[in-house]
C-alpha cells in the first residue's frame, strides 16, 4: 500500500528493504534512491519527517502553552524558506505561493499534547516525552510532521497555481479550542478550502477513512445547581433534599430523552455530582456537571429544551408549603455549546475519494466510515469553507501498535507519516489545479481564480 504511493510521488520502484538512516528506519534502499526534483529524495524526506515527529514527541506542551513547539515550527519553516507569522498566541500560520495565479488551500495540523504521563514501551525509548506529565498522546506530533512533509514538497517545486496555507493550530484538545482564534485573527482570509487529517488507531495502518456530511459530533457541557434547603437528616419534613432532587432529575432527563430521540443521535452523561459534607445533614445544594454530543443542531436544541423542562418539573414537584420554604427549591443552569458538528462537504469529499482512488489504487479507503461521537475543533473551519477531515489509520498489531488515542502508551506507526504527507500533497495540488471538481458552485467558489492572491 505504501509502496504504491511512493511510486506516485517519487516515481521510484517499490522498495521493500528497510535501511536505518540516523537510527530511523526507512523503507527505501539507499542505493536505489532517485533524487526528488533535483534536491531531495524519498529516503531523506521520510527520515526527515520521522525525525521531526520524534522531536515534537519529546517536547509536548499543553493547550495554549505550545511556546517551544511554536519556536520549533518557526525555525523549521525558516529553514525551508517559508514566510510565517504567529497566530492564536501559540500557533503559526505560513504561506507557500506558487508561480501561477490560482486559489488557496489551507492544510491544518494541531500542535498540543495532553496531560498524560507517557509510559516506556518497547519502541519509544529514543523519543519518549521529556516533559514530565505531558504527552503527545493524540498524534498531533505526527500531524505536524506530515504538514512539514507536504510543505517541503511544495517548496521544492513552486510551479503550481495559487497558495498553500499552513495552519499550525494550538489547543485542539480543550474547548473553546484554537480554531476559533485562528479564524478570528484572519487565518482563513482568502482561503477557498481546508484539509485536516488525524491519526486514529481504530483502523489499520495506512488506510484512510472519511464520510460526506456529518462525521464528528458537537460537544456541549451542562452545569446544574439544584438548590434545596438543608438541615438535620432526622427532620426531612423541615428540609428540601437536593440529593433526591438530583437523583430524580438525572433519571427523568435520561428517560425523557429516550422517549424523544433515537439512541444513535446522541450521547449524554453526568461526569460529576457534588454536594454535602457530612453523614447527618441534608445539604443545601447539589451540583451536577455533564455533557452531551450530537450530530445536528436540531438534536442539540431538543436536549437543551429537555434539560430545562425536567428541571422545571423537579422544582415544581419538591415545592413545600410554609414560609420557611419561600424561594426554594430552585436551580441554576449553565449550558455551554463547545465544538460544532464536523461536516465534510459532500462535493469536496467525493472529489477527494476519486483522486485517492486514481492516484493510489492500492490504498485502502473507507469512504463511508462510521460517524463518531468524538469531537474536533476542525469543525469550525468547515463551517467557513469547503473541505474534508480525513482519518488516517495507525493500528498495526504486528508492531503492537494497538493502543487508542489518549492512552499513555499510544504510538504512531511511523510508516504512515509519509502516506499522510503524500495525501496532503496530492489532494491539495489537485485542488489548486482543478478547484471546480472540489467546490460546490452553490456553496462557494474562489471569487477570482485567475488573479494571484
Ligand atoms: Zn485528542
Ligand atoms: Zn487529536
Amino acid at each position: 500500500m505504501y509502496c504504491t504511493i511512493h511510486v506516485y510521488i517519487y516515481q521510484v520502484l517499490i522498495f521493500k528493504q528497510y535501511t536505518p538512516v540516523n537510527g530511523i528506519n526507512c523503507r527505501c534502499k539507499k542505493s536505489e534512491v532517485i533524487l526528488l526534483r533535483g534536491n531531495s529524495n524519498a529516503e531523506a524526506l521520510e527520515a526527515w519527517i520521522i525525525r521531526l515527529r520524534r522531536e515534537f514527541h519529546q517536547y509536548p506542551e499543553l493547550s495554549f502553552e505550545e511556546y517551544e513547539t511554536q519556536k520549533r515550527i518557526l525555525k523549521t519553516l525558516g529553514e525551508l524558506g517559508i514566510e510565517a507569522r504567529k497566530i492564536a498566541d501559540t500557533g503559526v500560520i505560513a504561506s507557500i505561493r506558487g508561480t501561477l495565479p490560482g486559489p488557496c488551500i489551507a492544510l491544518r495540523s494541531d500542535t498540543d499534547g495532553l496531560q498524560v504521563q507517557e509510559e516506556l514501551t518497547e519502541r519509544n525509548r529514543d523519543y519518549i516525552s521529556r516533559n514530565n506529565g505531558v504527552m503527545h498522546a493524540c498524534g498531533h506530533d505526527g500531524h505536524m510532521a506530515m504538514l512539514f512533509g507536504a510543505a517541503r514538497l511544495f517548496t521544492e517545486n513552486r510551479d503550481f497555481p495559487g497558495e498553500v496555507r499552513l495552519i499550525f493550530q494550538p489547543a485542539e484538545e480543550i474547548p473553546p479550542g484554537g480554531s476559533k482564534r485562528v479564524i478570528a485573527e484572519g487565518g482563513l482570509e482568502g482561503v477557498d478550502a481546508v484539509i485536516g487529517m488525524h491519526v486514529f488507531s481504530n483502523h489499520e495502518s495506512g488506510s484512510v477513512g472519511f464520510r460526506p456530511g456529518p462525521f464528528m459530533a458537537s460537544t456541549n457541557r451542562f452545569e446544574v445547581t439544584l438548590k434545596g434547603k438543608g438541615g438535620h437528616i432526622s427532620k426531612p419534613e423541615s428540609c428540601i433534599d437536593p440529593v433526591r432532587m438530583a437523583m430524580d432529575f438525572i433519571g427523568s432527563l435520561y428517560s425523557a430523552l429516550e422517549k424523544q430521540l433515537d439512541p444513535s443521535k446522541y450521547v449524554i452523561g453526568v461526569g460529576r455530582i457534588q454536594g454535602g459534607a457530612q453523614f447527618n445533614r441534608i445539604p443545601d445544594s447539589v451540583g451536577i456537571l455533564g455533557s452531551y454530543r450530537t450530530y445536528d443542531k436540531e438534536t442539540t436544541d431538543i436536549i437543551d429544551k429537555t434539560i430545562t423542562e425536567c428541571l422545571d418539573i423537579i422544582v415544581e414537584k419538591y415545592i413545600k408549603p410554609g414560609e420557611e420554604f419561600l424561594g426554594f427549591p430552585d436551580y441554576d443552569l449553565d449550558i455551554l455549546h463547545g465544538y460544532p458538528v464536523l461536516v465534510n462537504d459532500p462535493t469536496f469529499t467525493d472529489a477527494v475519494h476519486l483522486k485517492l482512488q486514481e492516484s493510489f489504487p492500492e490504498l485502502t479507503i473507507y469512504p463511508e466510515i462510521e460517524k463518531t461521537f468524538a469531537a474536533e475543533d476542525f469543525a469550525s473551519y468547515l463551517q467557513m469553507v469547503s473541505g474534508i477531515f480525513i482519518s488516517l489509520g495507525t493500528r498495526n498489531p504486528e508492531k503492537r501498535i494497538i493502543e487508542i488515542n489518549h492512552s499513555c502508551t499510544f504510538d504512531i506507526d511511523e510508516e504512515i507519516l509519509i502516506t499522510g504527507t503524500e495525501i496532503f500533497y496530492t489532494i491539495s495540488l489537485d485542488f489548486l489545479k482543478n478547484p471546480e471538481k472540489y467546490l460546490n458552485s452553490q456553496r462557494n467558489f474562489p471569487g477570482d481564480i485567475s488573479s494571484p492572491k
